[in-house]
């Protein structure tokens, strides 16, 4: 049984804000979209504690900054809704320029010395996280704007001075609370990106080694495919003298035929769980294609993979000799032994022929043959 928590209504307004507007997209732009509703969300919030703060500084001079400041932040909530009306660019844009504006303008009010200006240095990075991978111009183009507007605040006169009379002690404090704000935001990015990237990451290896996997299982029997065993063979090969065995189910065609291609199935993947069971720590099952399962028995002799083989026919005609299985399941093996470095294609040769002599000689049969020194 699964167990799923039940979200409350908080929690899920956030998630519906932050997704706003990703449904149709690939992963990638939906994450940009994703990272651009977050930093609207929560810039909205950082800022407005400072409409009150930036209102009191010097009345009635610093009302209309703070009702900018205000507008601004009714700026990021309608991106949040263009970004969910699919109006991504728009979202982007305007989510950066109105800060890049304000921020000048504050600076303007306050005088440089209360670091207003400093968010802008900020914008280059927010701006690559807002514009969806394809439009890097965007991201160039707002990244220049913000340097522009920073570069225009240090080197003039008004900007020096500010237009608001407000005491040594606000400036300084307007300074420690904008280098706070910097600090935040590109901490907050700079976590974001990480989280991001390492739960890809994670995600990627993970898709990989499960594609790896089913690249070499059979998935009816759950066994190795063609592809699965080459490796095992070669490695057998490689070791020393090795058994290669081929087994054929005995009239399978008319199982289907009488129980359906269903119940084929099913008698296949029990095929190969008995065959498993009878080869384990000893050897491997593959299935080789069809109703035919190959086995690898490293290091056994001729004597010793008939022998094996043996004990595997057995279990499987033990298994179906049941009164209650409608039709008996048998299998012929033909098994080839072969030394150190015999090539993969004629232990296979081998191992075939000697399962065509088993079916010939009557079926549910095992036959062996070795293959003698090879030449390497
Ligand atoms: P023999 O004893 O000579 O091997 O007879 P046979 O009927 O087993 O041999 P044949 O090669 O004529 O038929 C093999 C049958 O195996 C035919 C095919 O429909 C069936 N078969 C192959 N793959 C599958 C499978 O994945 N599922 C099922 N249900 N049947 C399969
Ligand atoms: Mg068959
Ligand atoms: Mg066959």
């Amino acid at each position: 049984m699964t167990k799923t928590r039940a979200r409350g209504p908080v929690s899920r307004a956030v998630t519906g804000v932050l997704n706003a507007g990703v449904t149709p997209l690939n992963r990638m732009r939906a994450r940009s979209v994703m990272g651009a509703n977050r930093f609207f969300l929560l810039a909205a919030l950082i800022s407005l504690p400072w409409v009150p703060f930036v209102a009191l500084a010097d009345p009635p001079t610093t009302v209309a900054p703070a009702l900018t400041h205000l507008a601004m932040i009714c700026v990021w909530v309608i991106c949040i809704e263009l970004n969910r009306r699919q109006l991504y660019l728009s979202a982007a844009t305007g989510g950066l320029l109105v800060p890049i504006a304000q921020f000048t303008y504050l600076a303007s009010v306050f005088s440089v010395d209360a670091g207003f200006q400093l968010p802008l240095l900020t914008v280059g990075a927010l701006a690559f996280v807002f514009y969806a991978p394809r439009e890097w111009p965007g991201a160039a183009a707002m990244t220049a704007l913000a340097t522009a507007a920073l570069v225009w605040t240090y080197g003039s006169r008004p900007f020096e001075d500010g237009s608001a009379d407000v005491t040594q002690e606000q400036v300084r404090t307007f300074a420690i609370a904008n280098v706070g704000l910097v600090v935040l935001i590109v901490s907050i990015l700079a976590w974001f990106n990480t989280y991001f990237f390492m739960r890809e990451r994670l995600r990627n290896e993970r898709l990989l080694a499960d594609a790896e996997v089913a690249a070499r299982t059979d998935s009816l029997t759950e066994v190795f495919n063609r592809r699965g065993v080459a490796p095992v063979l070669t490695q057998a090969a490689r070791d020393g003298e090795h058994c290669v065995a081929l087994a054929d189910l005995d009239r399978f065609k008319r199982i289907n035929d009488r129980l359906g291609h269903g119940a084929g199935d099913v008698v296949l993947s029990h095929v190969a769980r008995t065959l498993a069971e009878a080869v384990e720590g000893r050897g491997t099952v593959a299935r080789w294609g069809g109703e035919e399962f190959l086995v690898v028995l490293p290091g056994m002799t001729l004597a010793e993979g008939v022998e094996c083989m043996e004990g595997a026919r057995r279990a499987l005609e033990a298994e179906f000799a049941d009164a209650s299985v409608l039709e008996p399941v048998t299998m012929s093996v033909g098994v080839a032994h072969a030394v150190q470095h015999t090539g993969k294609d004629e232990v296979l040769r081998v191992a075939d022929a000697m399962l065509y002599e088993a079916k010939a000689s009557g079926r549910n049969l095992v036959v062996g043959s070795s293959l003698g020194e090879a030449v390497q």
